[in-house]
């Protein structure tokens, strides 16, 4: 037992030293997830998600990744080359958002609305084109703070998210006190719509309350025609999920975003006679 502690502990050790120093050596990179108008499929946004590619390993999730990132304080760094490698490849599609998760402990920092400012100027992206996605697990302390925190970066033109809604514990608490301009619907609702009355009746509730708030819904984790099928009826406005297409490279994104306007062009064409 002892000694499969030991290991588990030294193998820790690894990773976080590995991890650094694909942060240093500019090894981690991003992928992008379509974010679809529900109601005509067009690509609205793309969420960017961290991939690292270790050289004995193999691929690592970011499950395992970004705790470690977020214990060691790594984060910083980390969702610093994340926002700032988003809103430079966003500069080549245009007319899309691209949202990015934060961490708790990098929106934690008071210099945070400072970071997104810098990144944006440096990178010259319209800052209505960047959503950040905040989680449940975000444990603020203080209400207020975050409340200032949020509409100081809103007051720049860019748009908040509360990611995996539903999963978290102070949810309904995070609506009545902070001004999110979206909610993301967790996977796991989404993935019971078949099977269970519960997890519809939950998604209902949620597609009312953020309509009732004026806010944007976006139902995640999206893998079936049923499940589209319902939460276009339920009143989402955008769908994300391996029905439309997982996590791609950003030339894939670049490639995907001129077929849907060679597609609309075609459509807009006359018949030929
Ligand atoms: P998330 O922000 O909720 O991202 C959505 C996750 O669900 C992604 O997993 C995505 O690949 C997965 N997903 C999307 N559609 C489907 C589907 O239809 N079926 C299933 N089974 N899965 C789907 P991924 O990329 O492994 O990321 C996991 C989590 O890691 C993210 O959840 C996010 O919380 C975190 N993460 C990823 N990249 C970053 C980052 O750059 N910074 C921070 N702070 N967190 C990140
Ligand atoms: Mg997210
Ligand atoms: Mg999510």
């Amino acid at each position: 037992m002892f000694k499969i502690m030991r290991r588990e502990t030294r193998d820790q050790e690894q990773l976080t030293t590995d991890l650094r120093r694909a942060l240093n050596a500019g090894d981690l990179h991003l992928v992008y997830q379509p974010i679809l108008d529900a109601k005509n499929e067009q690509t609205v946004a793309v969420e960017a998600l961290c991939r690292w590619r270790h050289p004995t390993r193999g691929d690592i999730p970011p499950s395992v990744f970004i705790p470690i990132a977020e214990e060691t304080g790594m984060i910083a760094a980390l969702g610093e080359f994340v926002l700032r490698q988003a809103c430079s490849d966003a500069r080549n599609w245009p007319g899309v958002i691209v949202s990015v998760n934060v961490s708790p402990q990098q929106f934690e920092a008071a210099r945070f609305p400072d970071i997104v400012r810098g990144v944006l100027t440096e990178t010259g992206l319209e800052p209505t084109r960047l959503e950040l996605e905040l989680t449940e697990n975000l444990l603020i302390s203080d209400l207020d703070l975050a409340g200032a925190k949020m509409r100081a970066l809103q007051e720049t033109g860019v748009r908040l998210a509360l990611d995996d809604f539903g999963a978290g514990h102070s949810s309904l608490n995070y609506l009545l006190s902070l001004p999110f301009d979206k909610l993301k619907i967790d996977r796991l609702f989404v993935s019971k719509i078949e099977t269970g009355a519960a997890s519809a009746a939950i998604i209902h509730a949620i597609v009312s309350i953020g309509r009732a708030l004026g806010m944007h819904v976006t139902a995640e984790g999206i893998e079936t025609a049923e499940q589209q099928q319902f939460l276009r009826i339920a009143g989402v406005h955008s769908f994300q999920g391996f029905r439309f297409s997982r996590p791609i490279e950003a030339v894939a994104i670049s490639e995907r975003l001129a077929a849907e306007d060679q597609a609309r062009n075609r459509a807009r064409l006359p018949l030929a006679s």
